[in-house]
C-alpha cells in the first residue's frame, strides 16, 4: 500500500534532479519545497497510502511544464495573478503566473532576501509598492529570476502590480502587451451598468490575438480555442457547485480549499488539469455535505476573509482551525464566480472571455465603485452565515486599504457582524510576526466574536 505514494513522491523527486537552466534554480527550490509539504500534508491527513490528488498533481505539473518548456522552444508567457491564463493555453504558449514566483517563496521566507535586494537597488519601499511582486525586480538583478519570452498584465487590481511590471518589462526588453480593464459593470442588471463595458474589453481581447499572432508566427486555432472554452466552462460550473456547497453548517471544506479553486483557474484555466482539479475539490465538498461531514470538527465559528491570505505563514490557517474551531470559508481570490457561458460560436468565446476577465477573482470586486466590494462582503456574511469578517490589510495595497473601513461600518450596521482590520505585511514575517498575529486574531476571537 505504501508503494503507491513512495511512487508519486520519488517520482516527482526524481524529475526535480533535471537540469533546468540557472534561471529556474529558485523554480526547482519551491517545486522541492512543494512536493515535501504535499507529501507532510498526505500523512498528516493519513492518506499517504493513496495516489496523489488531482490539484496537488496540477500544481506539480506547472512547475514542470513551465521549466521544461524553455527546453522544449516553446515560448514562456508570463502574466499576473489576477488573469486566466486559457487564451495562451489555446495560443500553444506556457502561461507562468508570476506571482507563483514572487509569492510562491513566501512560505519558505526566500523573498525576503530578495526583498531586502531590491531595497538595496533603491526600487520603491513597503508602503508603497506591494511586496507580492517588488521580488521579482532583487530576484532579477541577482540572476535569479525567470525571463519569459513574452510578458502581459492588465491595468488592475492595482497600480503597484502594473508599475512593478513595467520596471520589469523595462529591464528584460521583454516583448509585453497591456490591456486596460474598466471601471463600470456590464450587467445590464447593475446600477452601475454601462454598455460599452464588454464591447471595450473583447476589442482589447481581439487586439491581444493578434498581438499574440504576431509574436508566435502562428493563428489562432479556432477549434483549439473552442474546446479551451469548453473546458473553461466545465471547471466554472464545478467551482459554482463548490461555492454552494460551502453554504452549509458545518463548512464542508477546510479553510484552504477555496484557495485552490481559484490556483486551478488562474494557473490552468482552460485545460482538463483544471476541470480534474475543481471536480476533486468540488466532490469532496459534495461528499462531506451528504454525510454531514465539517471540514473543520466541530466547527464553531465561521470567517469571512475578503482580502488576500497571509502568505508567508501556511500555518495560520489550520491553527484557527485547530485553537478556535474556526473556518474560513473563503479569501477574496478563492471568491471565483464567472459562470459558465455560451461558447457555441467564436465570438461567444470573445464575449465568454472578456465576461471572465472583468469578473476574474479580486477584479469582479475591486475594479469599480466601492459598492462593488460592500456589496459582495455582505453578501458573503448573509450566503454564508458568517461570525465575523477578519482582513489583514497593508498600506501598499491603497485601494483595499482605503475600502476596509466604510466595508466594516457597513458590514456592522447592514448584519451586526464584527470585523477585525490589522495590519501586517502577508509576504514579508519580519514587518509583524505570526505570533503577533495570532495574539491580535485570539483577542478579537475570545474577546469580540465568541
Ligand atoms: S495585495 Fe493589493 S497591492 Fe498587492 S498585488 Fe494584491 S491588489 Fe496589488
Amino acid at each position: 500500500m505504501i508503494k503507491i505514494e513512495e511512487d508519486w513522491y520519488k517520482n516527482y523527486k526524481k524529475i526535480a534532479r533535471e537540469k533546468w537552466g540557472s534561471e529556474f534554480t529558485l523554480w526547482k527550490a519551491m517545486f522541492r519545497g512543494f512536493i515535501d509539504m504535499m507529501r507532510e500534508e498526505a500523512i498528516k491527513q493519513g492518506k499517504e497510502n493513496e495516489p496523489i490528488n488531482p490539484f496537488s498533481k496540477m500544481l506539480l505539473d506547472v512547475f514542470i511544464d513551465v521549466a521544461r518548456a524553455r527546453k522544449k522552444g516553446k515560448q514562456i508567457i508570463m502574466y499576473p495573478f489576477n488573469y486566466g491564463p486559457e487564451l495562451f493555453h489555446a495560443m500553444n504558449l506556457e502561461p507562468l503566473m508570476q506571482e507563483m514566483f514572487s509569492v510562491g517563496l513566501a512560505p519558505f521566507h526566500i523573498n525576503e532576501h530578495y526583498l531586502d535586494i531590491t531595497n538595496e537597488i533603491g526600487y520603491g519601499d513597503n508602503p508603497t509598492l506591494c511586496n507580492a511582486q517588488r521580488p521579482l525586480i532583487g530576484s532579477y538583478i541577482e540572476k535569479a529570476a525567470p525571463i519569459p519570452d513574452l510578458l502581459f498584465f492588465l491595468s488592475t487590481p492595482c497600480n503597484s502590480l502594473a508599475t512593478t511590471y513595467q520596471v520589469f518589462q523595462h529591464l528584460t526588453g521583454v516583448p509585453t502587451y497591456t490591456i486596460d480593464i474598466p471601471y463600470w459593470s456590464h450587467s445590464p442588471d447593475s446600477t452601475f451598468y454601462d454598455e460599452k463595458t464588454l464591447e471595450y474589453v473583447i476589442k482589447q481581447l481581439k487586439k491581444l490575438v493578434v498581438w499574440l499572432e504576431n509574436q508566435t508566427h502562428q493563428k489562432l486555432d479556432e477549434e483549439k480555442f473552442k474546446q479551451t472554452m469548453v473546458w473553461l466552462n466545465q471547471a466554472r460550473a464545478n467551482v459554482l457547485e463548490f461555492n454552494e456547497l460551502l453554504r452549509a453548517v458545518p463548512c464542508p471544506a477546510r479553510s484552504i480549499e477555496g484557495f485552490g479553486n481559484y490556483l486551478a483557474m488562474v494557473l490552468r484555466g482552460g485545460t482538463k488539469a483544471a476541470v480534474e482539479a475543481t471536480k476533486w475539490l468540488r466532490d469532496n465538498a459534495a461528499s462531506n455535505v451528504k454525510n454531514k461531514i465539517g471540514g473543520v470538527p466541530d466547527e464553531k465559528i465561521r470567517i469571512a476573509w475578503p482580502y488576500t491570505h497571509v502568505f508567508f505563514d501556511n500555518e495560520l490557517l489550520p491553527w484557527l482551525e485547530e485553537n478556535f474551531n474556526a473556518v474560513v470559508i473563503m479569501d477574496i481570490l478563492g471568491y471565483y464566480h464567472v459562470p459558465p457561458h455560451d461558447t457555441s460560436t467564436i465570438e461567444k468565446c470573445f464575449e465568454s472571455l472578456a465576461k471572465g476577465t472583468l469578473d476574474f477573482s479580486m477584479i469582479g470586486t475591486c475594479r469599480g465603485p466601492i459598492e462593488f466590494y460592500i456589496d459582495y462582503v455582505i453578501r458573503f456574511v448573509k450566503d454564508y452565515k458568517i461570525d465575523c469578517v477578519i482582513m489583514p490589510m497593508q498600506f501598499a495595497c491603497k485601494h483595499a486599504y482605503a475600502m476596509a473601513r466604510i466595508t466594516s461600518e457597513e458590514v456592522r450596521n447592514q448584519t451586526g457582524i464584527p470585523t477585525m482590520i490589522f495590519g501586517c505585511d502577508p509576504y514579508d514575517s519580519r514587518e509583524v510576526s505570526s505570533e503577533e498575529i495570532r495574539g491580535k486574531i485570539a483577542d478579537f476571537l475570545t474577546e469580540i466574536v465568541l
